[in-house]
């Protein structure tokens, strides 16, 4: 079945990329399909009203629950026969990996909630929690202004593995997060450039040795960059094997 994503979000423009690049082809191929709602149209006052201040006082503003309400009431009814997983991006949600990722791909519809100001009444997760799979994901460490960015990368992340979307799937194969270590350093032509030469076990045309000389690199720079990475991988390993490179 077609993956199917819905964005719902105050800023409907934000989300154009999702027509660009692989995403926008798997769309016009029919490996996606992807709808984006305005919230405002779900508001019923001349203001199209989607916040208000927040109980308990404090400084910013908080969106309602009754466009929420309506907008998810409709959109999660859109597809009789699918039940939507509810995506909500939030910096105090658990963290979106690449195992998420491939968890969502197999996935047949996700609903992303877009929140903006100090974020979505909390009544709202409640309400929505108890009728469908809800998970609210987290970008990393840090506050954004609103979800759309956090929904542009995580709807990339997990479209890129739906079959048939990325070209050569064999790239998905090495790929850091993937296997537990980080990709090996990648080079081009031309062969030396600015005096900077491509390590010349990469045109030795052996496979053997580009493909230990590729392990070595991954080890080293997962050990360089994340060595939280490598002691898991490690330990997947069974402890000291892969070591050695
Ligand atoms: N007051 C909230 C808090 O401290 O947890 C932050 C609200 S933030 C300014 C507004 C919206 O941006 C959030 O509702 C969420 O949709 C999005 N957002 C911010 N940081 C994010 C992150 N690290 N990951 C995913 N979404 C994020």
């Amino acid at each position: 079945m077609t993956l199917r994503l819905d964005v719902v979000t105050i800023f409907p423009d934000y989300l154009a990329p999702l027509e660009l690049s692989l995403i926008g082809r798997a769309r016009r191929e029919g490996l996606l399909e992807v709808h984006v709602h305005d919230l405002r149209d779900w508001t019923a006052d001349r203001h199209r009203t989607v916040d208000d201040t927040p109980y308990g006082g404090g400084a910013g503003m908080v969106m309602r629950p009754e466009p929420w309400g309506a907008a998810l009431d409709e959109v999660c009814r859109s597809a009789p026969g699918r039940t939507p997983h509810l995506v909500v991006p939030g910096p105090g949600g658990d963290p979106f990996t690449q195992a998420t990722a491939h968890r969502l791909a197999t996935q047949d519809w996700l609903v992303f909630v877009c929140g903006r100001y100090e974020g979505i009444d909390e009544r709202v997760f409640e309400e929505f929690g108890a009728r469908y799979p809800l998970s609210v994901l987290s970008l990393g460490d840090y506050v954004l202004n609103g979800g759309e960015v956090a929904v542009l990368a995580m709807t990339e992340a997990v479209a890129r593995l739906v079959p048939g979307v990325i070209g050569n799937e064999a790239s998905l194969d090495e790929e850091s997060h993937t296997g537990g270590l980080l990709e090996y350093p990648v080079y081009t032509k031309p062969p030396v450039w600015r005096g900077r030469e491509v390590p010349p076990v990469l045109l030795s045309g052996h496979h053997g040795q580009i493909a230990a000389w590729r392990q070595k690199q991954r080890l080293e720079r997962t050990a360089r960059r994340r060595p939280d990475l490598l002691e898991g991988y490690l330990d997947g390993q069974g402890g000291t094997a892969a070591a050695e490179g």
